[in-house]
């Protein structure tokens, strides 16, 4: 056993959960504390919001496990790495490092989607589906409707694909490895959906250090100037939406405007909007095929 996992095993739980808490602080994560937190319940395997009880001391075996934990974290590793699972909407996803880590900026996304959605049992595609989660937490919406998520990294197809069995979605999911235009003999559909990489591919590098260095690059980088992959899906909505059907992409906070005003010069694109995170910064581009 290493030498902190031995003094640990002896340790309260309270001064443990600080003791870790002042590391990841010392390593420049501001919310240390609250991580440390979620280190400790998920070694002892308690969810959020069960009462754990201060004054326990863990075993051996536990002591090793935060302990590995806690060395990978302060490497900056990012936490739902560490941890294997992440929350997003209402649901509680398998994540690795193959799949970019859902945000919480992207249930803009699914809310301006679920708006926007005609009532029926509707059929939805997501382009970049990474770990599934946008069109899952819709499915998870929508007990009728059923979809195509795409990705062009079979590893992270792999994710989205167990994390809908997880859910009892199987019946209602196709994955579809390759790239953007993958699932165009699956069509017509009444909604697209995307969070495409939109990164300018200069800006990654300086990015904080869980998502340069731990995230993949093919979640990230939008080429030159972030914009490549708008470039290619607002052509295809022609192809894949049904006349009236809706595309809702997430963007970046400064490609508000190009991502606006590339849908409007498409021509048959029409409502179209931009919609803001709870920061105020440009988030969602959305709009319906004329
Ligand atoms: N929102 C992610 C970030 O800020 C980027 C996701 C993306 O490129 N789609 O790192």
């Amino acid at each position: 056993m290493s030498k902190a996992a031995s003094l640990w095993a002896g340790a309260k739980l309270s001064s443990l959960t600080r003791q870790i808490g002042d590391r990841l602080l010392a390593a420049g994560i501001a919310q240390g504390a609250l991580e440390a937190g979620f280190m400790v319940r998920a070694v002892l395997g308690k969810p959020t919001g069960e009462w754990i009880d201060p004054d326990i001391k863990l075993d051996s075996a536990q002591a090793e496990q935060l302990s590995a934990m806690c060395i990978r974290r302060e490497a900056r590793e990012p936490l739902s790495h560490i941890l294997g699972n992440w929350g997003f909407w209402s649901l509680d996803l398998d994540v690795t490092a193959d799949v970019l880590t859902p945000r919480p900026e992207t249930e803009i996304l699914v809310q301006e989607a679920l708006t926007a959605l005609a009532p029926g049992p509707v059929r939805i595609l997501d382009l970049g589906t990474g770990s599934g989660a946008i069109i899952l937490a819709l499915l998870a919406e929508r007990a009728s409707a059923s979809g195509v998520g795409v990705d062009i990294s079979p590893a992270a197809l792999k994710i989205a694909k167990a994390n809908g069995e997880k859910l009892g979605f199987d019946e209602r999911t196709q994955w579809i490895e390759g790239g953007w235009n993958a699932a165009l003999a699956q069509g017509p559909f009444d909604l697209v959906v995307s969070n495409p990489p939109y990164i300018a591919n200069a800006v990654i590098a300086g990015l904080e250090p869980e998502v340069a260095q731990f995230e993949p690059l093919v979640a990230l980088d939008g080429g030159k100037d972030g914009l490549d992959p708008y470039r290619d899906l607002l052509p295809l909505m022609g192809q894949y939406l049904k006349p009236g059907g809706v595309f809702v992409f997430e963007i970046g906070a400064d490609q508000g405007e190009a991502v606006t005003s590339m849908a409007k010069s498409q021509g048959n694109l029409h409502r179209i909007r931009l919609v803001q995170d709870f920061a105020k910064r440009d988030r969602v581009v959305s709009g319906m095929l004329s």
